[in-house]
């Protein structure tokens, strides 16, 4: 079997797309126009390139994107000033603080500042306790893109099998809880799981998100499962840097039904879903109805 590769780039450019058709909307009928915030504290410059792209796509689609670059000696105290304005900042619906902040700022107290109807990344301890009780919440932006994916693929999730390989706070745990909420029966591995082969192997959705380049091989892939690899991995190979998943993605994809690869595959659709929850908060904020197909 040869898999289906899931273009995630074509997948997220339809979603920006539906995104500036309701932000496009929302000025027609109703004069508003969403705006995201990005917080961006010192200068890494992974976080600076995320940043960037952030806002172009935020201005491609239509909204309004307001940037504020701090120095990386800001204090606790200026960032939680800036936040608490912004909470109270009408023309902003959403607020991004990109992670990971310099040391001396307790990122804990930080994202719990926002205004959780603003944590457009759904990180805000709200968020998660809303989607752990599966109600309405801002969802974090990579599992929404892989649950968007995996119920374009698939329609229904019901009684699907899925493991998820990845406990951390940002993708394994929100992407198990999605799961859940679509009634999969859910495996969360880690590092101290005992027999992760064996638990991949009965699963009909792997979804991989560990930062080992291509931990995963194809011999623990059930023959035909989803494989939806979120690991971004630079690694040299043949003198050359290069980008590789959590999965070996020649031998996943020999048995696989489906497959995202990397580059091309869930990264793309992490920014698009941003886009999708600052609209939803939008919508949310002014009592209008969300956007279909754009929240979890
Ligand atoms: P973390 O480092 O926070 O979490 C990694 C998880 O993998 C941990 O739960 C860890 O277990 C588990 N793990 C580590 N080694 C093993 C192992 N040998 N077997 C099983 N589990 C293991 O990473 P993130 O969740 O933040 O990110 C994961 C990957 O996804 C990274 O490559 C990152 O770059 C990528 N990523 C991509 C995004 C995108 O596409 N836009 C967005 C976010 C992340 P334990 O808890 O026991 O330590």
């Amino acid at each position: 079997m040869t898999a289906q590769i899931i273009d995630g780039k074509a997948f997220a450019a339809r979603i920006r797309g539906e995104v500036a058709t309701h932000v496009a909307r929302l000025q027609a009928d109703h004069g508003i126009t969403p705006g995201l915030a990005v917080v961006l504290v010192g200068e890494d410059p992974a976080s600076q390139v995320y940043v960037r792209s952030k806002g172009k796509q935020t201005v491609e689609a239509g909204m309004n994107s307001f940037e504020h670059k701090l120095l990386p000696s800001t204090s606790e105290e200026a960032l939680l000033e800036l936040i608490a304005r912004l909470n109270a900042d009408p023309a902003v619906h959403g607020i991004l603080v990109q992670l990971p902040l310099p040391g001396h700022l307790n990122e804990d107290l930080i994202i719990n500042a926002i205004d959780p109807a603003k944590d457009v990344d759904g990180f805000h301890i709200s968020n998660v306790g809303l989607l752990g009780t599966g109600q309405k919440s801002m969802v974090p932006c990579t599992p929404l893109g892989c649950l968007m994916m995996l119920r374009d693929l698939h329609g229904s999730l019901s009684g699907m099998d899925a493991v998820v390989i990845g406990r951390s706070n940002i993708v394994g745990k929100p992407m198990a809880q999605l799961l859940l909420g679509d009634s999969c029966t859910v495996t969360i591995a880690h590092s101290r799981t005992k027999d992760l082969p064996e638990a991949v192997r009965r699963a009909d959705i792997v979804v991989a998100a560990v930062g080992r380049p291509e931990m995963v091989p194809g011999d623990w892939i059930k023959p035909g499962a989803t494989v939806i690899d979120v690991g971004i991995n630079r690694i040299e190979r043949d003198g050359k840097t290069k980008l590789v998943g959590d999965c070996d993605y020649d031998s996943c994809a020999a048995v696989a039904g489906a497959i995202t690869p990397v580059p091309g595959g869930v990264g793309p659709m992490t920014i698009a879903c941003l886009l999708a929850n600052t609209v939803t908060a939008c919508c949310r904020a002014h009592g209008l109805p969300e956007p279909e197909g754009l929240t979890a």
